[in-house]
């Protein structure tokens, strides 16, 4: 099987822990994916206690921590800098790209924007669970700022998608009122099967399906059942089911979570990925939506993304 993946903490992790990204000491590693090919988005996590320089700060020391890490490890991984092109890597060498959770990144500059997508970031969480420069988190629901809402069409403009999990309610509707492109939920399930806030309403997702974005299924333990409880194959299949009833079969795909959250034993590490896979099939999973799921609808929102881009006019 192959896997893109839409969220991991590994990057952020190995940072502060003074690990490199094949230490074997994380959940997710480049050197013991045992699949057939892998595109992994490495996020930035911004801490919802950092604003301004400080926030300038972190950001520096983790993306330096990530060109770094791809001069130590070059042929372990490469970084995709085409996610139409470089989304489907062979076995030997996978591929990685830059993604950032909370918008605080930005420290309230707009201008920014055009800098992260020159360093290679795609993809921008809006926020964390807290409130920062562009609008409230699901713990903190205040809907966007005038700034959140004027960065929208910016980051369309700059090919950085938008990343609504994290977001509050309030925030999501006026990210869908506002999206001309495609934007995506990296790690999130369904709030009907599991009803955590941070997991999306059946109306959430019906309007990403609709902008033609992509659902991450997350691996956390507590947005599969209600406090962990039920973390199986089976639970986790409901969720899929779920959103494919909705309408939604081409718009699932994977956000592991890997190194940002307690995930079951039977993949809590990027080697069990395709055993965890065939144990979902065994409970009842479509092989068909299983590979749609691992890497089949994340390429083509990829491919849909980068046309959708050709003579779009963001006035
Ligand atoms: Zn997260």
């Amino acid at each position: 099987m192959r896997i893109i993946d839409l969220h991991c903490d590994t990057l952020t992790e190995c940072e502060k822990r003074g690990l490199t990204l094949l230490s074997g000491q994380t959940q997710l590693a480049f050197d013991r994916l045992g699949v057939d090919g892998w595109c992994q988005a490495v996020a930035v996590f911004m801490p919802d206690t950092l604003r301004g320089r400080e926030a300038v700060e972190y950001f520096d020391r983790v993306y330096a921590f990530w060109l770094a890490q791809q001069d130590a490890h070059r042929g372990a991984f490469a970084e995709a800098k085409n996610l139409a092109e470089d989304c489907m890597p062979s076995p030997e060498c996978p591929t990685a790209f830059l993604t950032v959770e909370g918008g605080s990144v930005l420290a309230g500059d707009l201008s920014r924007i055009a800098m992260l997508a020159q360093r290679g970031v795609r993809m921008l969480a809006l926020t964390w669970n807290g409130a920062n420069e562009l609008g409230g988190g699901q713990a903190e629901d205040i809907g966007l700022t005038p700034i959140g809402r004027q960065a929208i069409p910016l980051l369309e403009q700059h090919g950085i998608i938008v990343d609504v999990s994290h977001l509050g309610d309030k925030g999501f509707w006026e990210v869908a009122g506002l999206a001309k492109r495609p934007f995506v939920a990296s790690h999130s399930n369904a709030r009907a099967i599991c009803g955590h806030p941070r997991n999306l309403t059946d109306d959430q997702f019906k309007a990403i399906v609709q902008a033609g974005g992509l659902v991450g299924i997350n691996f956390y333990t507590c947005f599969i059942s209600q406090d962990g409880r039920d973390p199986s194959p089976r639970k986790l299949v409901e969720h899929i089911h779920h959103f494919a009833a909705l309408g939604g079969e081409d718009h699932i795909a994977l956000g592991s979570d890997y190194d940002g959250a307690s995930v079951p034993d039977w993949m809590d590490r990027s080697e069990k990925l395709d055993c965890a896979i065939s144990l979902m099939i065994k409970s009842g999973l479509e092989p068909a939506l299983a590979e749609k799921i691992c890497y089949k609808n994340a390429r083509a929102f990829f491919a849909r993304y980068g046309a959708d881009a050709v003579g779009r006019n963001h006035t």
